[in-house]
């Protein structure tokens, strides 16, 4: 991974230790620089699963930059003794760099999400970041990528944001990534909180690091994802130990 930011490994993935704001700069600058970057924010849910598969795990050691997205990255590095400074989401990336590329009309490509978010996040764009040049958008229910691929070659969008869930998502960058030269990020389910299909937890529950509480009460089936989380711990622990 070639960073400007000193990491710290939490289960053999390198977090970014910065702010978002501090982020964000290098990321506009890449872009303005047509610096062709690619950014994962990552959960201990993605952490757990790139334990398990050495190929996920590969892939996203070559991005530039991976964030800590969700607090149990936070609690992790803390076991570590090795502090990050805060979270930096993928919706809140995303969001400061539409708001940014509606200021300075630059360009977005978005792939991910059901036929009915894309056609309602458009609607949202179109009055929440007027300056923003909507370069494409396609849902994520595609059998075949050549298709949009064709298209984000010719488009060369500043940025693409793949909301397809993980793994697919890195997949689908890792795979593509160097058709355009810019910025490529998985957002997971961004699109549907953006189109106002999902609600994001209140401030409260985010101030007070519950969001994935909120979250899970008005999504039960999200229960199984929290489910890592005490076998997450149990490796950090472990990899605390080792490294003493
Ligand atoms: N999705 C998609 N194509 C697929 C599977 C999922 O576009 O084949 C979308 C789904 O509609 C949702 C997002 O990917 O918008 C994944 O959201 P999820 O809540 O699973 O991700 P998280 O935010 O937890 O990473």
């Amino acid at each position: 991974m070639q960073t400007t930011f000193p990491t710290v490994t939490v289960l053999d993935i390198p977090f970014v230790k910065t702010t978002a704001d501090e982020l964000l700069k290098v990321l506009k600058q890449r872009i303005v620089d047509q610096q062709n970057t690619f950014v994962v924010t990552a959960n201990p849910e993605i952490a757990m699963y790139a334990h398990d598969h050495p190929d996920y795990r590969d892939l996203i050691h070559t991005a530039d930059f991976i964030t800590p997205d969700g607090v149990g990255i936070l609690d992790g590095a803390k076991i570590l003794k090795q502090p990050l400074p805060e979270r930096i989401t993928g919706f809140d990336t995303l969001e400061a760099l539409l708001n940014w590329a509606s200021d300075n009309h630059r360009s977005a490509y978005f792939v991910g999400a059901k036929p009915v978010v894309i056609a309602q996040l458009k609607r949202v764009l179109d009055v929440q970041f007027p300056g923003l040049v909507i370069a494409g958008m396609h849902d994520g229910y595609f059998e075949d990528d050549a298709e949009i691929i064709a298209d984000i070659a010719d488009k060369q969008p500043d940025m693409v944001f793949a909301a397809l869930g993980f793994p697919k998502q890195e997949r689908f960058i890792n795979a593509h990534r160097h058709t355009t030269k810019g910025l490529w990020m998985g957002v997971g389910g961004s699109f549907d909180v953006l189109a106002g299909a999902v609600v994001r937890a209140p401030e409260f529950w985010q101030k007070h690091h519950l969001e994935w509480l909120y979250r899970t009460v008005k999504e039960p089936k999200r229960l199984k994802r929290i489910a890592v989380i005490p076998h997450y711990l149990h490796l950090v622990r472990r990899q605390a130990k080792q490294s003493r």
